[in-house]
């Protein structure tokens, strides 16, 4: 149990660590000129925690440097010290539960020009805040309505989606997409048709004791990850590859995942009713279990050892 009274006093405004220093939100900062602004050249990652513990620190860290080396970005910072002003961020802000976001840019221009190699140091930024749910109740109660959408999915020969860039223009159109069109979600597919990945989650599927999920043109979701452990857990088959329409509308159940969401059940895709159109037992299985990690510290890290007590 984390012990409260045993936190540092939470700071009166939000603590961001910008560029080597801890600052107010009101006075963090970057420059105009910076390439990740200026030509959203950059990429970032976010975790979530429960009760002091970073959940999967180190496989988000991995994939944010990932990220870094494919961009060719030159990161000053080791993964060990990035790692080290994650969890002093989460301190600073003496929050319990929380949502982390880490930038890296290539960094400020001398002029808004787009030649990289200009560029000064990365700009690194980490944001601790309040965890905030991107599906609400009320939709996991009734099952997420997802829309396809028509603008299809950046495909890995143009912007390797395993990449988690700042470009996510797509991702942003998506969403308006799907919400101009009264959908809670969306689904992006390739250019031959194949399910890719929802706008910002991954989206997986059960039909009898197979979990299935496309293995092409996606963000490796942490979150997608874990499904897969608990599905191997359960002695299912795990099975990822090139999946139509037709498999996802014909499963028993469908369920989209990401790091702030967790697991969320879909009801409906296109106006075809998945399964019972609501919330299916491996699903609620899957964020049942996904929510005991998060809170007792499976694969975790704590942030605060001093207030825990097993
Ligand atoms: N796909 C995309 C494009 C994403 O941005 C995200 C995270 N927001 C995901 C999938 C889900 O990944 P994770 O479970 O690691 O949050």
């Amino acid at each position: 149990m984390l012990d409260i009274a045993k936190l540092p006093q939470a700071p009166a405004e939000r603590i961001i660590y910008v560029n080597g220093e801890y600052r107010l939100q009101s006075d963090a900062n970057i420059s105009v000129l910076d390439h990740g602004l200026m030509y959203g050249d950059g990429c970032f990652d976010a975790w979530t925690g429960r009760n002091g513990f970073i959940f999967e620190l180190d496989p988000h860290l991995d994939r944010i440097y990932r990220s870094i080396f494919s961009l060719r970005l030159k990161m000053h910072l080791k993964k060990e010290e990035l790692r080290a002003i994650i969890i002093e961020t989460v301190r600073r802000n003496a929050l319990k539960d929380f949502y982390i976001k880490v930038l890296v840019t290539r960094g400020a221009s001398p002029e808004p020009v787009i030649d990289p190699r200009k560029c000064g140091e990365c700009s690194v930024i980490v944001f601790v805040r309040p965890v905030q749910t991107e599906v609400s109740e009320e939709q996991k109660q009734r099952g997420v309505r997802v829309k396809v959408l028509g603008e299809k999915r950046i495909d890995h020969d143009t912007v390797e989606p395993k990449i988690k860039s700042l470009n996510y223009l797509h991702i942003v159109m998506g969403k308006l997409e799907a919400w101009a069109a009264g959908y809670d979600e969306a689904v992006f597919m390739d250019v031959r048709g194949f399910i890719c990945e929802c706008p910002g989650f991954n989206i997986l599927a059960v039909s009898g004791n197979k979990l299935y999920t496309p293995s092409h043109d996606i963000l490796q979701g942490i979150t997608r990850n874990s499904m897969i452990s608990m599905a191997k857990e359960r002695g299912m088959e795990v099975e990822q590859g090139f999946y139509t329409l037709y498999d996802f509308i014909n499963a028993d159940e469908v369920m989209i995942t990401n790091t702030v969401a967790g697991v969320a059940p879909v009801g409906e895709i296109d106006g075809y009713v998945i399964g019972t159109g609501k919330q299916g037992p491996v699903t609620a299985c899957f964020a049942r279990t996904y929510e005991e990690w998060l809170q007792n510290g499976t694969r975790g890290t704590q942030c605060f050892p001093e207030a825990w007590e097993e």
